[in-house]
């Protein structure tokens, strides 16, 4: 083994810088600086080389991060770009964003005594040097191939499965409903996590690359489901999970209670500069505000955090279980507190106050009971434990359902699961229509966006045989 490693014994754990919450809070920019190549370096050199790597194991991706860390800290940084990009098509993006607390991180071996090696933050440290060397080029495929795939989303399942079936040489045409690629990367999640730029420098490339974007394209409503797949060989479904969840309590029709995503949408739109008509009249707006979050969950988070960032006069968040059992990442949970989100644990709303508009939020205390077939403690409500919250705003953060599935694009033939979501055979990623394919959030149900880019990949694999192996029928049949 390299004599670089295992100086976890002697090397503290290290996070790249955090801006400071009093400053921080005033802007959208990452909060998180980026390591210098001499930090990069000795964190990578804290690994231990484990021979059953589980960081690698908890990686959706499989990423093979034992190597790209001895690389990082040998400083053979073009290399570890190699190995890195090998697995991941956004390292960049998933090394700033995914729960690493619970994947990589969470399970690297050293974490018991020592703190895990900072694992996300090499990541992105890797990529962001290739970018500045240059050594992130677009895409240039060996051959051409005639056939095409059309994607519906271009949100990172979409964008993951473009870039592996461009690079095979496919035809591939990008279906998007908004006016800009990237999902929820660019309009659900906000910029104190992922800067657009890093968003859109990725856009860009893949054009270059010879991926063609129908943006402002709504399939169901420009084309047809049928007029799309006649017109290609294959077709990805990667639209995402867009239907809030509801509260239905007395008072939620009331005017200043809104869906999480239509406040994060006017917020990131404002961010890029456009006009949000809804953000200008206040509708969709925190500035000096009582602004309550409802949820517990990563999307509450980051309401509660652009609230802060939007002037807000006071911010709560409404969680009805307590913070060790929050679905949020804890490393979120704690960037909100310093920034001054007050948290009303173990509370749930029992009503919404006001005559038109909302004016205040009636909470309940709860008590968790017995836990119930999944594990999980069961919220029960305190009887006399109501108390009064002020609000002008609040924000339904409560996760997302699919749309109506099987009516989408009018194609009775998909199934849908249990939940709602689109039914694949997860070997083949294929839906029960020939040729149709489906991958990310519509799949998996609200997930994360390395789940969406390992099935973008996968599903661009298995797309790529089910057209060779067409192509072979149709040639045999002409025979
Ligand atoms: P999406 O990103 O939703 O993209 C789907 C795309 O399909 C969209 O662009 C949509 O416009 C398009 N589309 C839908 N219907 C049609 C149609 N009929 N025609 C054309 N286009 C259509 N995950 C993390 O890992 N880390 C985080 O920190 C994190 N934060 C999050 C914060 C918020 C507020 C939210 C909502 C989610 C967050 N997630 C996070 C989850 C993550 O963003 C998603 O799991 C991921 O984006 C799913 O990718 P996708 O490609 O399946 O779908
Ligand atoms: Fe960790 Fe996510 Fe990178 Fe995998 S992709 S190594 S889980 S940060
Ligand atoms: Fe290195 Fe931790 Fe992965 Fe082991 S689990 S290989 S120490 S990063």
């Amino acid at each position: 083994m390299s004599s670089k490693m295992l100086k976890f014994v002697n090397t503290e754990k290290a996070m790249p810088k955090k801006r400071n919450a009093e400053t921080r809070k005033f802007d959208f920019d990452e909060i998180y600086a980026e390591f210098s190549e001499q930090k990069a370096e000795e964190q990578a050199s804290r690994c231990s080389q484990c021979g059953v790597p589980f960081c690698q194991v908890n990686c959706p991706l499989h990423n093979n991060i034992p190597d790209w860390l001895m690389l990082t800290a040998e400083g053979r940084m073009q290399e570890a770009y190699e190995v890195s990009s090998a697995t991941n098509t956004f390292p960049e993006i998933c090394g700033r964003i995914c729960p690493q607390d619970r994947l990589c991180e969470g399970n690297c071996v050293i974490e018991k005594g020592f703190e895990s090696v900072t694992i996300g933050a090499v990541e992105r440290h890797i990529t962001e040097t290739a970018f500045d060397n240059g050594w992130v080029k677009p895409i240039a495929p060996r051959e051409e191939k005639e056939q095409s795939v059309g994607i519906i989303g271009a949100g990172p399942a979409g964008l993951a499965a473009a870039d592996l079936l461009r690079r095979k040489g496919y035809q591939v045409v990008v279906y998007d409903r908004y006016d800009r690629a990237g999902g929820l990367l660019i309009y659900g999640i906000p910029g104190f996590k992922l800067e657009k730029e890093i968003v859109t420098r990725r856009y860009e490339l893949l054009e270059l690359g010879g991926v063609s974007f129908r943006l402002n394209c709504e399939i169901g409503r420009d084309f047809s489901f049928d007029e799309l797949r006649a017109k290609h060989d294959a077709v990805l479904i990667a639209t995402g999970v867009y239907k809030a969840r509801d509260i239905s309590l007395p008072g939620s029709e009331l005017n200043g209670v809104v869906p999480a995503l239509d406040f994060l949408i006017a917020s990131n739109r404002k961010s890029l500069g456009d006009m949000v008509p809804a953000f200008d009249d206040g509708t969709l707006n925190a500035d000096g505000k009582n602004v309550v979050v409802v949820g517990g969950g990563d999307t509450a988070m980051d309401c509660v955090r652009t609230a802060i960032r939007q002037n807000a006069n006071s911010v709560t968040c409404l969680y009805r279980r307590d913070k060790a059992n929050m679905p949020g990442s804890q490393r979120e949970v704690q960037n909100a507190e310093e920034e001054g989100v007050n948290f009303q644990w173990l509370s749930a709303p029992s009503q919404f106050l006001g005559q038109d508009k909302i004016t205040s939020v009636q909470a309940q205390r709860i008590h968790l009971g017995q836990p119930d077939s999944t594990g999980r403690q069961v919220p029960n409500l305190l009887p006399g434990s109501e108390f009064d919250i002020s609000a002008d705003i609040v924000i339904k953060a409560l996760g997302f359902d699919p749309e109506d599935l099987p009516g989408m694009f009018n194609q009775p033939a998909l199934e849908a699961s249990k939940w709602g979501t689109i039914s694949i055979n997860w070997k083949t990623m294929q839906t029960a229509i020939e040729g149709v394919f489906a991958a990310g959030d519509i799949v998996r149900g609200a997930s994360l966006v390395v789940w969406g880019v390992r099935d973008g990949r996968d599903a661009a694999e298995q797309i790529d045989s089910f057209i060779i192996k067409s192509s072979q029928e149709k040639i045999q049949a002409a025979e």
